[in-house]
């Protein structure tokens, strides 16, 4: 195992944050996490296990041990009744791994198109977009269990999904590492097209004939290019809040007073408001501190002018929860985690 000092992070953060890490792992075989935490540099309440980088804000230099999972594999594992179940390593990048079950005609991932990182962190936060949630084909999550030091493999219910949230980001953190994601994919197409503007741009794309999961990922790549910024040219971790969730009572005082805003009402009565919206509505396009900015299209997204600072970014952060705070009453909460 090559471990490397004092390792400049900057490539590693989709923010292009600052940081260096003591001591940095590239780990390209789940089975060798054993061996890791065996390492004199190996002190569990300092590793951070880490993905494509795309869903972190590092405060400084980390440390500890960054372990970079980078372990990569893809295979079927089951096929019966229409359902395929698909077994990706951790390590897999997220958007190849979703093309890849395209072209095998496997569908269900096209939605999720286009979102950066990994496999290993997809259950994490629960990715999602376009109406579709990653734990919806998530049949199983194998993880090294650190507490026990065994492999584990935990089922859908286990991992206690939800909005934005699972396991891995409460109780489980710091104790699961993910060393690969069962995805229950189906043979037969189903198109979920009742999200934004998905349905226009898919017609357009199909011209009258019907839409096959290709399309529908070509339709979500070219709404997700012409409406976030690429991190590649400008440093971003996507959606920078989560999108608040409010009751309906609530709702309905915000909606009296504010006509247009966007209301998505949630199965349990409650009622998702749209973040970037309340965000813009406060003004707050191109609001800049330091190097940090609400980009100028996207009120939903903070990027990295150039040199942003993590004490820029979590001033900007800060200065937005505000004033939303102030103009409607609701409390945003961060999508990224600081580490
Ligand atoms: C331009 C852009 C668009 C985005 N769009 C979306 C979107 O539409 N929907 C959405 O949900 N998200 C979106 N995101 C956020 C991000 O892409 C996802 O959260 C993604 O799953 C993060 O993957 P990653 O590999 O980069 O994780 P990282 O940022 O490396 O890690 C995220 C967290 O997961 C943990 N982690 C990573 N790998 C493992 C592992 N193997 N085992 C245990 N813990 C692990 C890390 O410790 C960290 O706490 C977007 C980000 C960007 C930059």
């Amino acid at each position: 195992m090559n471990i490397l000092e004092n390792v400049d992070l900057r490539p590693f953060n989709t923010f292009g944050l600052n940081a260096r890490a003591r001591f940095f792992v590239e780990l390209d075989d789940a089975a060798a996490l054993p061996d890791v935490c065996a390492l004199p540099c190996f002190n569990r309440a300092k590793v951070l296990w880490l993905g494509g980088g795309s869903n972190i804000l590092l405060r400084g230099d980390y440390p500890g041990l960054v372990v970079k999972m980078a372990a990569k594999g893809i295979r079927e594992t089951a096929r019966s009744d229409g359902t395929v179940l698909v077994e990706a390593q951790a390590g897999e990048i997220w958007h190849d791994f979703v093309r890849h079950t395209v072209a095998l005609g496997l569908n269900g991932l096209e939605n999720l198109s286009l979102i950066p990182g990994t496999v290993g962190a997809a259950p994490v936060q629960n990715i999602g977009a376009y109406g579709v949630e990653v734990k919806d084909l998530i049949r199983s999550v194998r993880c090294f269990d650190l507490d026990t030091g065994r492999f584990v493999t935990l089922d859908n219910a286990q991992c206690r999904f939800a909005y934005r949230d699972s396991l891995f980001k409460q109780e489980g953190r710091g104790r699961y590492v993910i060393t690969a994601v069962t995805f229950a994919l189906s043979e037969r197409f189903e198109a979920k097209t009742g999200y934004g503007d998905l349905a226009a741009v898919l017609a357009e794309i199909c011209g009258g004939r019907p839409p096959c999961a290709a399309d529908v990922a070509q339709a979500v790549c070219r709404i997700r290019r012409a409406k976030l910024p690429d991190p590649q040219v400008q440093g971003n971790v996507g959606s920078f809040f989560k999108n608040p969730v409010v009751v309906a009572e609530r709702a309905g005082r915000l909606a009296a007073a504010f006509p247009d805003m966007p209301r998505y009402p949630q199965g349990d009565g409650s009622v998702k408001l749209a973040a970037g919206w309340l965000i813009d509505r406060c003004g707050l396009k191109g609001r800049t501190v330091g190097g940090a900015a609400v980009h100028d299209k996207q009120a939903l997204v903070l990027v990295n002018t150039g040199r942003a600072t993590a004490a820029d970014v979590a001033a900007l952060a800060d200065e937005v929860c505000g004033q939303v705070r102030e103009r409607f009453g609701v409390e945003l909460e961060a999508e990224p985690g600081w580490v």
